[in-house]
Order: C-alpha cells, then structure tokens, then sequence
C-alpha cells in the first residue's frame, strides 16, 4: 500500500453526531495505525446553512476528542485549501472539462422548468430519471443567448453513464449497481456552487486520498461518484462503508433518543476518552475483546477487517458506565479541574472557595467520585461536605436509643482533643472510643453516618469526618446534648 491518505469531510451545518465522531475516529485510527495522514476538509457549498461559527465549534469538538488532523483548517497543508467554499474555480473548471469531453451538458433552466421535466416524466409512467433529450427545450441557441444577456449560467447535468457499476467495498464485500437505477444529475448549480458528489470526487482525487471511510448512507452517492471518476478516467479511492448506528430500539439514531451530539455528551461531563473509547467500538472490536483501552492502544490495534458489516446498537448506558470507569482511574488533579465549572454552575461552591481550598477540594472529589458516572453528578454528592444536612429529631431520639450518646460524647471529646485532624489521629480516636465500649459496630457506624450526613450511605466514614472538618463534626455530635 502506498501511503494511505484519508480525509473526514464534514458540512459545518450544526452539532457533530455520535455517527459523525465515530467516522472521524475511523478515518483516524486508520491513518495513525498505517503511518498515514488525516485530512480534515470542510464541505461548506451548502451557504445557506453551513456558518463559520459551526465549522469553529466542529473543529474545537474535535480537538476535544483528540482527533488531530494533519492538513486541513487552520494548519494548511499541501492540498489546500480544505474548505470547499474557497475550491469553487475548481469545480466550475473541471465541470467545464467533462462538457468538453461530451460527458456532461449545460441546460438552460430554472430549478421550476427542472421540476416541472421531472413532472412530465413522472406523469408518462416513466421513472424520474433524466436524460439530455428531456431538456431539449432549455439547450437552443435561443436560451443560451437570454441566459448570457442576464448574465447568468446554466445548470450543469452529468450524463450517467446506462450500465451497471461494481464496487468491491472494504467492509461491506461486493456491491452492484444496477444498471438504470438512477438518471443524469445536477453537477454544478446556476450559482457556480457544485453538488456534493461532484466536488467530493474533485477533491478526492485532487487531494491523493486513498481511502473513502464514511457511513453507508452514502452507497448511492458512491454509485454517482463511481461514475464521474470513470467520466474523467482517475482512479477511485479504495471504498469502505460503515454502517448506520442504530438506537436500541433498531431505528436510526436520531434527537428522539436522547443526546446524540458529541458536545451534549461533553457537556452531561462525558470525558473525552470516554467518548472516544465507547464510539471506536460501535462497530469495531479490539483482537482481544478489550473493552477499556487508550487511543494508543486502538490506533496500534485498529483496521478495517474488524468493522462489522453489520450495525451497531448506541447503548447509552454502556457510554455512562464507561466514563465512570474513566472518572474513576483519571488522575485526581484532572478530575478536579474538570469537575470544578460543574460545582461552580451548580452554586455549591464560588471559584473563590475551590481555588483556596483546592487541596481539600480535591480529596472531596476524590472520595465521592467512584459514585458517579458523569462529571455533572458530582455537585450533588459533593453536597454532604458543604451544606449544612437536615438531621430530625428522629435520628438524634435513635441515637439515643441504642445507648449511643455517652459514646457519642466520648468520641466528640476524642475528637476534641486531636492535635493534628488527619485521617490517622481520626482513626485512632474512634479505635479507641470502640475499644472503651462494648457497642455494636454497624450500630455504631450507621449512627455516627446519620448524625453527621443525615444520610444511611455514603463514602468511607472516616473519611468524610476528616472531610468535614472538626468544626462541623463536633457541632453535629453535640446535638445530642440539645
Ligand atoms: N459532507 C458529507 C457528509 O457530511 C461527506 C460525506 C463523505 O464522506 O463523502 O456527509
């Protein structure tokens, strides 16, 4: 294989899917794992709903993910430039070649006289596929003379060829196409802008890519394509085709499910290698069923031969516990640091109060963060170190009852009397006391957790007294004396 060179091409037209990301990353992984490169083209021709602010919120998802391209927006490269909107001569003197060369034709109409054809054509019981014939009318000297009075151009139709095309995809195997199953199609807009199949094979071929890597919604753009490489006799890219992700109901992907962004993701406090570990195996397996692993690892592991040809199931509850595991094994600064605009957003804590108690923050975060599996549930469980819990009657009367006070009493002394408040001296004090009386553990345990959190669970007891600090333990345990 020569140098592999792949491109992910998206239209900067809103959010980036689940589907997109996860083609992106295949189209990176195969680059990486083969030495090659990761061209990032921008297929902006769509004006109308394409915008530069999207194509920058495209571009920073990326990076977030940690897909780093190696031609493309804001670095450049060789093949510039990669935004299909700064391209059009391109396409404008290409489509020029192929109706020099008889393969393609300018017609002189209005998109409504091209409907109304389609109209006509439907209505004679035929399919709507075109020809050069049906548009005999929009090609006389006449028009042509009109069009370049008003100063404007014609559409530019590609005459498909009426034979049948074979593709031997990476993933799928063997297709064909069948001969007749479409018509000639629109190649260059009046405007001067192309249709997507048309500058995608200009630039496909202008940028040396090897290898086209996209979802199978696109098999009926590749037939056009197939043809219109054939049109100007290059060589087409070598095809592999992804299928769809579906919902676990077995429907397309879609808003109805739930999130489906990679952004709504970040934000709910997905983390990026979380992300990416979930969506490299929605249709791919690593050689030996690892399921957890590092960008490293899939890019020395990763080909085509391991994407299945079937679908794959978008399990959101596989992405969550995923990024648990994550948030779990992630190196405590980074969590802090990802965790602290969630605490601010959630009005628990002011920067102010995170950054000069940053080390107890971090032990915070640290005690409770094997509870959660999404960063945005870290406020709530960072509650019972902050805020002031209720703690009824109730629990103080049951204290009580199980003859817990006098050794309540003792600890909170015990506790009193430390020097130094860390985990060890806290450890010891309630050794001890547990040593001075005959008392039954859970009981002892499950109360002290109650009293001080006013909750049954929690993080590790002695850890959270530490947390709290001895100022708020000492005042709750003295509300047995109230
Ligand atoms: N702009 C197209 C899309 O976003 C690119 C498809 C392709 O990879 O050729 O679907």
């Amino acid at each position: 294989m020569g140098r592999v060179r792949v491109r992910f091409a998206p239209s900067p037209t809103g959010y980036l899917h689940v589907g997109g990301a996860r083609t992106a990353l295949m189209n990176y992984l195969f680059a990486r794992h083969h030495g090659g490169a990761f061209v990032l083209r921008i297929e902006d021709t769509d004006m109308e709903r394409s915008s530069k602010g999207l194509e920058e919120q495209l571009l920073d998802t990326l990076l977030w993910l940690g897909l780093e391209w190696d031609e493309g927006p804001r670095i450049g490269g060789a093949y510039g430039p990669y935004r299909q909107s700064e391209r059009v001569n391109l396409y404008k003197k290409y489509a020029e070649e192929l109706v020099k060369a008889g393969k393609a034709y300018k017609v002189y109409a209005t998109p409504e006289e091209i409907d109304q054809v389609r109209e006509r054509l439907v209505a004679s019981g035929k399919p709507p596929h075109f020809s050069a014939e049906d548009f005999r009318e929009f090609t006389t000297p006449e028009r042509e003379k009109e069009y370049s009075e008003r100063g404007e151009n014609p559409v530019i139709f590609f005459k498909m060829p009426r034979k049948s095309y074979r593709l031997a995809d990476l993933i799928k195997g063997e297709i064909t196409f069948k001969e007749g199953s479409i018509g000639d199609f629109v190649i260059l807009r009046s405007n001067g802008l192309p249709i997507y199949n048309f500058a995608c094979v200009v630039d496909d071929h202008d940028m040396e890519i090897t290898h086209v890597i996209r979802g199978d919604d696109h098999l009926s753009n590749t037939l056009r394509q197939l043809a219109i490489y054939e049109a100007f006799e290059w060589r087409p890219p070598k095809f592999a085709h992804v299928s769809m992700i579906l919902a676990p109901d077995g429907s397309k992907l879609s808003k109805r499910h739930g999130a489906v962004s990679v952004e709504e993701f970040a934000k709910q406090g997905i983390l990026p290698e979380a992300m990416i570990n979930f969506l490299a195996l929605l249709g791919w397996s690593h050689p030996k069923g690892k399921e957890i692993m590092s960008l490293r690892e899939m890019i020395e592991t990763f080909d085509l031969d391991r994407v299945h040809s079937s679908s794959a199931v978008f399990d959101v509850r596989k992405l969550y516990w995923m990024n648990g595991v994550y948030i779990r094994n992630c190196d405590i600064d980074r969590i802090a640091q990802l965790a602290t605009p969630y605490v601010i957003s959630s009005g628990l804590m002011t920067e102010e109060q995170i950054n000069t108690n940053m080390r107890w923050f971090k032990k915070a975060v640290d005690a409770v963060r094997s509870s959660v599996e999404l960063l945005s549930e870290l406020p709530e469980k960072l509650k019972i170190f902050v805020e002031e819990p209720e703690i009824s009657e109730e629990i103080v009367d049951s204290v009580k009852e199980k003859g817990l006070r006098q050794v309540f009493q003792e600890l909170r002394d015990a506790f009193e009397s430390i020097e130094n408040w860390a985990p060890e001296a806290i450890a010891e004090a309630v050794k001890k006391v547990l040593k001075d009386f005959k008392v039954n553990r859970k009981d002892f345990y499950k109360s002290l957790r109650k009293l001080l959190t006013g909750m049954e669970e929690g993080p590790e007891l002695l850890n959270v007294i530490y947390l709290l600090g001895r100022g708020k333990v000492l005042s709750r345990l003295e509300k047995l004396n109230q």
